[in-house]
């Protein structure tokens, strides 16, 4: 190789400057600037469009109609003669929803209650003061005293300071020798229960079953009706259960000696009442010798049975019963989809698939007033390049000639199925604006009986609630069609990144990774370009021509004003060059072996790679591997400000900036030239994330990060996290524009983007897992009669250069009703919108106080549905509607996340890391995330294909001889319990005891028995499921790792402080209640 050192002297080329101000072009936005050509809308003459059938993204997943094929294949089944918006009117409509124009109520099929009696009774709170202490529940006792067990042999362990099971009020008074619980004043009403066993999940194996006079309590058999006790049986009756929970109409009596206080809330905001009265148990009924070690602060403390109030595993689980057995259709305006966490088929019918739009209504108030007076945020999660199943069709490509696509003439929106076609066909009136435009001559056609165009079910934009529009020159940067865009990696050869083996290892891996770049349908090759960058304080770029016979290497170590040292043979074919980059892979860890540079610069990184792309006036993405905080001389320069004593101070924020303006005015610059910054991070210490990650959060890059990375250990899920980031599809030099109808409009934005006006979402790079939130508000009335209409148009270039108009419609109702709304919300998609906002105010505002605001608003939410929907009953109940019914749990877990309730061991960047993260994330993405999945492994069916049933996320679930996995879509636990029995460790583990377990195994050893497949299965499924490979980590019982699985049990109580789920839904009744009063 030669090295060709360079003094700077100013770039040697010109580089062209596109200019964002040509990028604004009025074809995409909304309104048109002044001085803008019209042309482009009026043109007649363009050729009779048909669409195209769609270009599968890499490798032909699945195969279109054939050509000529009307598009859906449901669309076909459609019977003709409706008039236009009838696509609402038939095809196969879900769920028993009445066929009907007019705006739709959530179907009954899936909202069994009437606004009166949809009320979620949790408790009758303030009726409990009268009573007497309660006698606890053996079950819960028992449950209590295994993780008595675990957290006093984990403090042989020294946990990190204030870590600790002692963490609550130590003011208990000992619990041995207390009084038997006073017997109930009276006999137990219908529908009371006196602290009966919960109806606990059939898994702890290890707990006798509860006193036989327990159930004597119970008076006789369930209530089929709204107010029946949870059942007193154990193990329960599966199909009880679920009535149970799923209804959730059944109320638990009234829980004895409920204080109004609770304990262990110190995090509301509102000082922690009175320490509890004690707990008084009866001896006679918790036979366990061990009770007398109990530590005093461990004592049992729930009032409120946890089986009486909202399971989120029974509401997923009822979910996936009432809803997974059918195609969800989409021809029905307003129609809630089922959730997140259930699988099911979409068919497009007029409006866009839930997995592109989410909302968190479908039936949005009427009026300003009545939003505001709900406090329902009126919110749309979008993924707008979403991967679909297999077995749905990807969005049809429409071509409607050199014209471009046919637009409404006023507000700009695209042809789609809610336009409504007027005077015989020859002009069409605006869904969004109302304005009438004339059709242009080439996509005239004629209307049938029914108003309807006779090509309906043939085009794409007509029936269809997604699709694409090829886009014209009009739509292109400088009215130039684009290049191909280009991939640029760009390694960290420092000490450290070579040391830990990470350069050899990125070398070796991106030789074979290349002939996996993104190709566009049946495309031989990828259009795709590469480039590499070695850097540490100095950047080496590489001359990879296919002439050479060797690679060169040219060094900039003028870092202050970067350019590119050349242009011609920097940017390759992989396959032309095939073997120059072969050798090239191969020597850069050699040079680098013996270096003993620990310095790095990182914006003169981004800078350069920028540069590149616009020489080669292209847009692209940058693959940056770096380690750590750039301290060496040049522009970008950071220094260590990380300071944990910020924490809970109103200088919190100041730890989740930026602490330089650089980063935003390069990622300003990055944007406008389509370059897109993917950052794979490996540090030791501090780097900083809240200043590195501006530059890909901006350009709607990703980050990953790997601490304290290992090889042997953590080489896998970043090959995995890498492979799949370089091969994912990916769109361009993106602007995406929510269009609304008259009345609303989109007002926020939360995710990884850059927005120079109010209106256009700008991303230089936006890939399939990427998500944009929108929030809408009202700017005028909404009427009933014609609902509310989102256009989605996000408009990109491929990754083979052709750029195209993504299109998403959805239609929503409106309502005047308070109770409508609140029967069609989608709480997982509420918690994402929730999230989001917090996590963005936390920039700008004290931790405290953002949480103290989601708090209020989530109480206001739920004290207007109490208010105004719910039937009149004593203010001591907790009342919640049907769709929110796990509004609270969720909430809490976001309250307790570790963004906004660090625990000491969480630092400084991994808050600004995952605050980044969840921000792009979807609805399965969030949910799982602040609620993780808990699977019993030891119930797995061997034999079938299933996960075992999840089970909710709490310690008093686990059983000591049981094995359970957890997953929040970046870790994936497995839990072994003391008391497994050998037989399985071996099947699993390969050793024969407990103790041999190595916690160090970043894989499941591969053994050949039915046990071990299953379990590889169930990881490798979760796996898959998740845009990022989940770092695997084996917890034992007792072990000191199990101070970190904790945190995860999100429905206990955290070390950090956060409240149980139940000690957090009293504190909302508390919240509620003194705003109805
Ligand atoms: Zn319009």
């Amino acid at each position: 190789m030669s090295v060709n050192q360079q003094a700077h002297t100013g770039p040697p080329y010109g580089q062209p400057q596109p200019g964002y101000q040509g990028y604004q072009q009025p074809a995409y936005g909304g309104q048109s600037l002044p001085g803008a050509p019209q042309s482009q809308y009026g043109a007649y003459n363009g050729p009779m469009p048909g669409y195209q059938q769609p270009v599968p993204p890499q490798g032909s997943l699945r195969a279109p109609p054939t050509s000529g094929a009307p598009p859906p294949a449901s669309g076909a089944s459609h019977p003709s003669g409706h008039v236009a918006y009838s696509q609402f009117e038939h095809g196969d409509v879900q769920n028993g929803i009445p066929a009907s124009a007019a705006p739709m109520q959530r179907p009954p099929a899936s909202q069994p209650f009437l606004p009166g009696s949809a009320p979620t009774p949790v408790s009758q709170i303030s009726t409990f003061q009268q009573y007497g202490p309660p006698p606890a529940s053996v079950q819960q006792l028992r449950n209590h005293m295994a993780g008595m067990t675990i957290g006093c042999t984990a403090a042989s362990a020294p946990p990190p300071a204030g870590l600790g099971y002692g963490v609550g009020p130590s003011s208990y008074p000992p619990t041995t020798g207390a009084p038997r619980p006073p017997a109930m004043p009276g006999p137990p009403l219908p529908g009371q229960t006196v602290a009966g066993p919960p109806s606990s999940q059939p898994n702890h194996v290890s707990s006798p079953p509860p006193p036989s006079t327990m159930a004597g309590l119970h008076p006789g058999p369930p209530m089929s009706g709204l107010h029946g006790p949870p059942p007193p049986t154990h193990p329960p009756q599966p199909g009880y259960q679920m009535q149970q929970n799923g209804s959730f109409g059944q109320m638990r009596g009234p829980q004895p000696n409920y204080g109004g206080a609770y304990p262990g809330a110190p995090n509301y905001g509102s000082p922690p009442g009175p320490p509890p009265p004690p707990k008084r148990l009866d001896p006679d009924s918790i036979p366990s010798p061990q009770l007398n070690e109990l530590p005093p602060q461990q004592k049992p403390r729930h009032r409120i049975d946890p089986d009486a109030i909202p399971s989120p595993i029974q509401v997923i689980e009822d979910d996936r019963n009432n809803r997974g057995s059918e195609p969800f259709v989409t021809g029905v305006r307003g129609q809630v989809p089922p959730l997140v966490t259930t699988n099911f088929l979409v068919k497009d019918q007029g409006n866009a698939s839930p997995r592109y739009i989410r909302c968190t209504s479908y039936n949005i108030p009427c009026t300003s007033d009545m939003a505001k007076q709900s406090q329902v945020p009126l919110a749309a999660v979008i993924k707008p390049l979403a991967t679909l199943p297999p077995e749905e069709t990807l969005p049809y490509l429409v071509d409607h000639g050199e014209s471009g696509p046919v637009r409404c003439n006023r507000c700009k929106a695209y042809m789609c199925p809610f336009m409504q076609f007027i005077e015989g066909g020859r002009r069409f009136q605006c869904c969004f604006c109302s304005c009438v435009t004339e059709v242009p001559p080439h996509y005239f056609q004629h209307l049938d009986h029914t108003g309807k165009r006779v090509d309906f079910y043939d085009r794409p934009e007509l029936s269809l609630g997604s699709y694409e529009f090829l886009a014209t020159v009009d739509y292109c940067k400088n009215n130039k069609f684009p290049s191909p865009p280009a991939f640029i990696f760009m390694i960290d050869v420092s000490y450290n990144a070579v040391k830990s083996g990470l350069v050899r290892l990125i070398c070796e891996e991106l030789k074979s990774l290349l002939d996996y770049l993104p190709r566009e349908g049946n495309m031989e090759e990828s259009a795709i370009r590469v480039g590499f960058v070695t850097y540490n304080k100095v950047l080496h770029f590489y001359n990879v021509k296919s002439s050479l016979a060797q690679p060169q290497m040219m060094v900039v170590s003028d870092v202050a004003d970067m350019f590119v040292p050349l242009l011609d043979g920097f940017l390759v074919n992989v396959n032309e060059s095939r073997t120059v980059i072969a050798s090239l892979l191969d020597q850069i860890p050699e040079m680098f072996a013996d270096t003993r540079e620990t310095e790095t610069v990182f914006a003169p990184v981004i800078q350069a790679g920028l540069e590149a792309l616009k020489a080669a006036d292209c847009a692209g993405k940058l693959f940056i591997f770096h380690t750590s905080l750039p301290i060496a001389e040049a522009p970008g320069k950071l220094k260590n400000r990380d300071d944990r004593k910020l924490i809970n101070t109103d200088k919190e924020k100041t730890l989740f900036q930026p602490q330089t303006s650089f980063y935003n005015n390069l990622a300003k610059d990055c944007v406008a030239q389509g370059c897109c910054v993917d950052l794979f991070l490996f540090p030791n210490q501090y780097l900083d994330v809240a200043t590195l990650g501006v530059v890909p959060y901006q350009t709607g890059g990703s980050i990953y990060k790997y601490a304290y990375f290992q090889l042997e250990t953590d080489q896998y899920r970043f090959l995995n996290d890498l492979r799949k980031d370089v091969q994912k599809e990916v769109g361009f030099d993106a602007v995406m524009r929510v269009r609304t109808s008259t009345g609303i409009r989109a007002t926020d934005f939360f995710g990884a983007f850059y927005m120079s006006n109010t209106t256009d979402v700008e991303m230089a790079g936006l890939d399939c897992d990427k998500t944009i939130t929108v929030e809408f508000k009202h700017d005028d009335k909404l009427s009933e009669d014609s609902g509310a209409l989102l256009q989605c148009a996000l408009l990109y270039t491929s990754c083979a250069g052709q750029r195209r108009l993504r299109i998403h419609n959805l239609s929503l109702n409106c309502c005047t009703q308070l109770a409508d709304l609140y029967r069609n919300c989608e709480t997982d998609t509420l918690i994402n919108y929730l999230a989001k906002h917090a996590y963005r105010g936390v920039l700008s505002s004290p931790v405290k106080t953002v949480r103290d605001a989601l708090i209020n608003q989530c109480a206001q939410i739920l004290a207007c549905y109490r208010k105004n929907c719910a039937s009149p009953s004593s203010a001591g109940q907790l009342i919640l509607p049907e769709c929110m019914k796990l509004l609270p749990v969720y909430l809490n877990c976001v309250l307790k996340s570790d963004v906004l309730q660090p625990g000491p061991e969480v630092t400084t960047d991994d808050r600004a890391y995952i605050r980044q993260l969840v921000t792009s994330m979807d609805v399965a993405e969030t949910n799982v995330f602040f609620y993780p999945r808990l699977l019993p492994l030891t119930k797995a069916d061997v034999d079938s294909d299933s996960l075992p049933a999840a089970i909710r996320n709490s310690e008093e679930r686990l059983s000591k001889g049981d094995i359970y996995l957890l997953e929040d879509g970046l870790n994936i636990f497995v839990w072994v319990g003391v008391n497994v029995q050998q037989s399985l460790i071996q099947n699993l583990f390969g050793v024969s005891s407990f103790s041999q377990i190595s916690n160090a195994l970043s894989t499941l050893p591969v053994l050949e028995n039915p046990f071990s497949k299953k379990v590889r299965s169930v990881v490798d499924m979760l796996q898959g499921q998740r845009s990022r490979y989940m770092k695997l980590i084996i917890v034992k019982q007792e072990d000191k790792l199990e101070m970190l699985f904790k945190h995860f049990l999100v429905e206990d109580k955290s070390l950090s402080g956060g409240a149980s789920y139940v000690d957090f839904l009293c504190h909302m009744h508390k919240e509620i209640r003194q705003l109805l009063s």
